[in-house]
């Protein structure tokens, strides 16, 4: 069935569980955090982020953010990153190696606050720096633009109030940005209106989105962008984590989910839907409770039950 609007016909999907996913619950062990990136690594996606270095006091259950970098049995087909909030925290990823940072500002100034202690402008500042170190190394660097369609503590944020930061660092030097939907407040003409109005106002950039499903527009919000032709898409598996300075902002999109749903509207992703379920339970286990993911409960739309 032809759809209503031409969509792409492949997506790029970043596995964020890892980093976005555990960073919010009790400290997984390393082997275990190794373990999942492993699995994931196996099931055909294109890009995961591993880990977050921040500082250990911030988030505890990143500390081990070196070891598991080392640890992991790297795929080449593979894009595998790091987010940092700071230049310290850049810095520590750049001296293992890594080439791929993800550096993250939010819109709202309470929000940055309270997930990086500083303002804004500060963290601008310091975006510089980070993607001129990051350059240097050869590699490149996302800014992830977090509380994009909302902020839990001060409400709407203006649109204007994200072209400005994207501008900021597209001008020095960042190789795209991120839009955060940290506490699912984006709905789909929301998402629409944000990225035609970048698009307009900063360019042709490179655009990934990150949603939450926190107040169930998750998927919706993902079709609404590939209407308008994004194709890079945050996902978690099992639908890990949320946001440790969000109250009640767990839900990113679950992969298997995105992927299931994709997989049937025919818009490729080079994800072994089988696999990811197969790294989702792996995740559940880790963590020792139900995932929210309900593709993980159910399975897949072919699969088939006993008839009563
Ligand atoms: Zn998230």
């Amino acid at each position: 069935m032809s759809p209503p609007s031409s969509l792409p016909r492949a997506v790029s999907i970043c596995e964020v569980g890892p980093r976005d996913g555990l960073q919010d619950e009790a400290p997984v062990p390393t082997e275990g955090k190794i373990a999942l990136v492993d699995a994931l690594s196996a099931t055909g996606i294109s890009r995961i982020e591993v880990a977050s270095f921040v500082h250990p006091k911030a988030v505890p259950a990143m500390a081990d953010a070196e070891a598991v970098w080392a640890g992991i049995a790297r795929n080449p087909q593979v894009r595998y990153s790091a987010l940092v909030p700071n230049t310290r925290g850049a810095q520590r990823a750049l001296d293992v190696g890594i080439t791929e940072v993800n550096v993250v500002v939010s819109a709202s100034e309470t929000h940055n606050k309270a997930n990086v202690r500083r303002t804004v402008a500060e963290s601008l500042d310091d975006i510089a720096e980070i993607i001129e170190r990051v350059h240097e190394a050869r590699g490149r660097c996302r800014v992830t633009i977090s509380t994009a369609w909302g902020c839990p503590y001060e409400g709407e944020v203006p649109e204007s109030r994200v072209v400005d930061i994207a501008r900021r660092v597209i001008a020095d030097g960042a190789d795209g940005v991120s839009l955060g939907d940290t506490t699912g407040m984006a709905t789909p003409t929301r998402v629409w209106s944000l990225v035609r109005t970048l698009r307009e106002q900063v360019g042709d950039i490179s655009i990934n989105v990150h949603f939450h499903d926190t107040r169930g527009t998750g998927l919706a919000n993902v079709l609404a962008a590939l209407q308008i032709g994004v194709t890079d898409f945050d996902a978690s598996v099992g639908g890990l984590g949320g946001c440790p300075y969000a109250p009640g902002a767990a839900g990113n999109i679950a992969t298997e989910e995105l992927v299931a749903m994709l997989d049937d509207m025919g818009v490729a992703t080079g994800v072994d839907l089988d696999a990811l379920l197969r790294a989702a339970t792996l995740a559940e286990e880790l963590v020792g409770h139900r995932l929210p993911s309900r593709l993980l409960r159910i399975g897949p739309r072919t699969r088939r039950v006993p008839a009563p």
